[in-house]
């Protein structure tokens, strides 16, 4: 198992160094991992002037997974765009072709008090969205601002899907579903938008080869209204770029602690991209303040999707559970009778836990 580390800027190194020691746990107990530290973003601007340098690109290339902690600070939002720490992200996701994006949104029972939801709505909660990353109307062309027939300035962007996109995501999340309780909700806006009318037809053909998943269809403004009103009804949902971007953060915030939600990014062989779903936190960083545990949890996805460890991943996702119900909390999920600890003693228990 060769896996790239990224640790990337602000909390980035923090949390991944907490993400190294359990790897390195599992390590010392037999799993066969090779690691190597590259560099992404602002810190790879610093050391090569640039955000996604040749050296990271080759070592990327080379490994079987990709893990990443964030990108981006203040000290970099003056650089012209190309050499933006973002600009990293959207080249490394863009080099490996990653285009099934993993978001799941899990309540840990412990934590249902965080979410601005009524704990009865959202305690158990358990949703994967799966969103397709490099199509629809983010990328399609024609795109841009123009001045029109008749004089007046205008802009457009293009809904676009092919139908090798579709098949495509809607096979690996029906794959996803497979290994959850086999239930795929699909998100369109097909009584409006001819894009998404298609998007249907294939997702349902795609069904016929998963005879053994449940699949429904939901328009997208439905779907937003029943995350908040009825978000246990979902288990699996795959949806376009841009209804996902949309709905993977209301998802995300069902459970109100971003420190919390690991996501991954993967390609057609499933060599993925693990990131936590926060950005850099540079108002905490170098303070031992941060959340390990999204990163941690972005370490069990990768053991469960790109090296078909199940068992290993749950053993990492039952540490974490261990970690929470010992009433352990970083600053971000503290509530008041639990234990605030460190980002280094966060990481320090569930090596524990382990
Ligand atoms: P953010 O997610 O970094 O922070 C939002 C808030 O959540 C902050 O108060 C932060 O302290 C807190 N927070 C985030 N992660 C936490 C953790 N693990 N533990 C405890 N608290 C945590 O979002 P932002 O402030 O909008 O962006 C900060 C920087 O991160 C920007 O430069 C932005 O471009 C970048 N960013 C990067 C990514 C990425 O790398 N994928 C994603 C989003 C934002």
């Amino acid at each position: 198992m060769k896996i790239a580390i990224l640790p990337g800027d602000g909390i980035g190194p923090e949390i991944v160094a907490q993400a190294c020691r359990v790897l390195e746990a599992l390590r010392s107990d037999g799993l066969p991992v090779e690691t190597e530290h590259g560099v992404l973003g602002g810190a790879a601007y610093d050391r090569h002037g640039e955000p996604y340098p040749e050296a990271t690109r080759r070592l990327v290339h080379a490994a079987d997974a990709v893990l990443l902690g964030a990108v981006g600070g203040p000290q970099y939002d003056k650089l012209d765009r190309p050499l933006r720490p973002e600009r990293g992200l959207l080249a490394i996701r863009k080099d490996l072709n990653l285009f099934a994006n993993l978001r799941p949104a899990l309540l840990y029972p412990e934590l249902a008090g965080a979410s601005t939801l009524k704990p009865e709505v959202v305690a158990g909660l358990d949703i994967m969205i799966v969103r397709e990353l490099t199509g629809d109307i983010y990328f399609g062309q024609p795109r841009g601002i123009a001045v029109n027939e008749l004089g007046e300035r205008e802009a457009y962007n293009t809904m676009r899907y092919s139908e090798s996109e579709v098949r495509r995501i809607a096979r690996v999340a029906f794959g996803i579903a497979m290994k959850r309780s086999r239930r795929l909700c699909s998100v369109d806006k097909a009584n409006v938008l001819e894009t998404t009318e298609f998007w249907k037809e294939i997702v349902t053909d795609v069904g016929r080869e998963f005879p053994e998943v449940e699949l429904s269809h939901m328009y997208v403004d439905n779907a937003a209204m029943q995350l908040v009103r009825n978000p246990k009804q979902f288990d699996v949902m795959v949806t376009g770029n841009i209804f996902g971007d949309i709905l993977s953060d209301e998802a995300s915030m069902l459970t109100g602690s971003i420190g919390m939600l690991p996501s991954a990014s993967l390609d057609e062989n499933n060599k993925g991209l693990y990131e936590p779903s926060h950005g850099s936190a540079p108002d905490i960083a170098g303070r031992d303040l941060a959340n390990p545990l999204a990163t941690i949890l972005s370490l069990a996805m990768m053991l469960r999707y790109s090296f078909n460890r199940d068992d290993v991943a749950t053993r990492v996702e039952s540490a974490v559970k261990k970690v929470l119900a010992a009433g352990l909390r970083t600053a971000d999920i503290y509530q008041p009778g639990c234990e605030k600890v460190s980002c280094t003693a966060m990481g320090d228990a569930v090596v524990a836990a382990l």
